[in-house]
């Protein structure tokens, strides 16, 4: 067994491993390919750069390309997101025409190499355009949708659907954001990796650091959301929750932090929105992180007395799992994803509002037994429903159904 393997295995068991290496070898040397819009920020890219290489170890051929446009083409997929996540945009007919280049120019780009994939995932709307590129492709093509898709604004719904209808399959986080499509759909959550820099045991001197780092008060009590500026992880609903909550506990901090994704044209215009709410209150610590912050971010949410993800949509929240992995309760927006993973009650709070929020952060500030047991539940969920082994072997599962079809037998021996 690799070494990378063997790591894993000594988080989840061996069989989780062995599973996985025994679901993989009759897909040995298969070529897969994963397309999104960007190598940092976000969780898209948080997942492929672990579940890339995994796949590679268990013996699949894998790779990972980006799609890239201009202004317009960002513009135009931001507004594809935001409309699949509910909100009521008009994309103009320019925007649509830059996305049809950027998905005609990628597909010449990268003709070869996805003409000769046996698997190819296409992850998010950006790239769904590609496949009318590849009319007689030989490879299943599999449509991986990471957003809330669960109350789309119908035209752009019809639109992208008009591209994602002519998939071998797609894939969606949760039951509730599946849509009328003619193929196999599956449901299947993200996951974090534990052995991640974001993820990976610190050291308390580590942690400690971010408090000298940032300017925190290690004997106060500590908030932290980590998110890029987007209006749906709602920044300000989370800094009007720590303005209620801090009436009644003086000492409250709050970091916000973030930085931003390649393919995200609002995040500037979203952090001048947060820098407006925080006014002068030094005690709310507005960060922009680079992109590769992954253990500042880890030592960030260790030294959190409590997680917060107040979205108000939100496909999975990665960092809802990285919170929880952290033992950490987490209060989180009552929506897509972060539904599957805060058991309210048990694993943290799901809230709708600042002022529920602000209840609840204060509830559990002056429960540290609460806290610590609502922690302790957390990771063993993460343990059990969220690490990337799980996700790979349902990947693994997914190519498989696609390769043998409806096979009346499927030999995995
Ligand atoms: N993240 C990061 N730096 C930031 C903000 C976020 O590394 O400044 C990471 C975060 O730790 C998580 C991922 O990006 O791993 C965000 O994933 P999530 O599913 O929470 O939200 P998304 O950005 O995909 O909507």
């Amino acid at each position: 067994m690799s070494k990378l393997l063997e790591s894993f295995a000594a988080i989840t068991g061996p069989d989780v491993v062995n599973h996985l290496r025994q679901l993989a070898e009759s897909l040995h040397g298969a070529k897969v390919i994963h397309v999104n819009s960007t190598r940092i920020g976000g969780g898209v890219a948080e997942i492929l750069e672990k579940l890339v290489p995994l796949f590679n170890e268990v013996g699949l051929d894998t790779s990972w390309e980006i799609i890239s446009g201009d202004a317009d083409f960002y513009q135009c997929t931001k507004s594809m997101h935001n409309g699949l996540q509910g909100n009521k945009v008009n994309i103009a007919a320019p925007l649509l025409a830059a996305y049809e280049r950027a998905n005609q120019a990628c597909a010449e780009a990268l003709r070869t190499k996805l003409t000769k994939a046996d698997f190819v995932f296409i992850h998010d709307p950006q790239p769904a355009g590609l496949l009318d590129h590849f009319p007689d492709r030989h490879g299943k093509w599999v449509w991986r949708c990471h957003i809330d898709a669960s109350h789309p604004y119908r035209p752009v719904w019809k639109y992208l659907r008009g591209k994602v209808c002519n998939y071998d399959a797609s894939i969606f986080s949760l039951p509730a954001f599946a849509q009328q499509l003619p193929h196999p759909q599956y449901i299947i959550p993200p996951s974090i990796d534990p052995l991640s820099d974001k993820n990976i045991e610190l050291s308390q001197e580590e942690v400690n650091r971010v408090f000298v780092q940032f300017d925190l008060d290690p004997a106060r009590p500590l908030l932290v959301q980590v998110s890029r500026y987007d209006r749906f992880k709602d920044p300000v609903g989370v800094i009007q929750a720590y303005r209620l909550a801090k009436k009644f506990i003086p000492d409250l901090q709050l970091v916000l932090a973030g930085g931003e994704a390649s393919d995200d044209p609002e995040g500037e215009a979203v952090l001048a929105e947060v820098r407006e709410a925080a006014g002068n209150d030094q005690d709310i610590h507005i960060l922009l992180l680079a992109p590769d912050a992954h253990r500042t971010i880890n030592a960030l949410q260790r030294a959190a007395d409590i997680v917060v993800q107040k979205s108000t949509r939100e496909g999975f929240g990665l960092t809802v799992t990285e919170g929880m992995w952290k033992s950490k309760p987490v209060i989180g927006g009552d929506t897509g994803g972060i539904r599957l993973q805060v058991i309210n009650y048990h694993t943290g709070f799901l809230v709708r509002t600042p002022e529920g929020a602000a209840l609840r952060i204060r509830h559990l500030l002056h429960n540290r037994s609460r806290m610590q047991e609502m922690g302790r539940k957390g990771k063993e969920y993460v343990r059990e429903n969220f690490l990337l082994t799980r996700q790979i072997r349902e990947y693994l599962t997914v190519l498989l159904s696609l390769r043998h079809g409806t096979e009346y037998r499927i030999d995995l021996s």
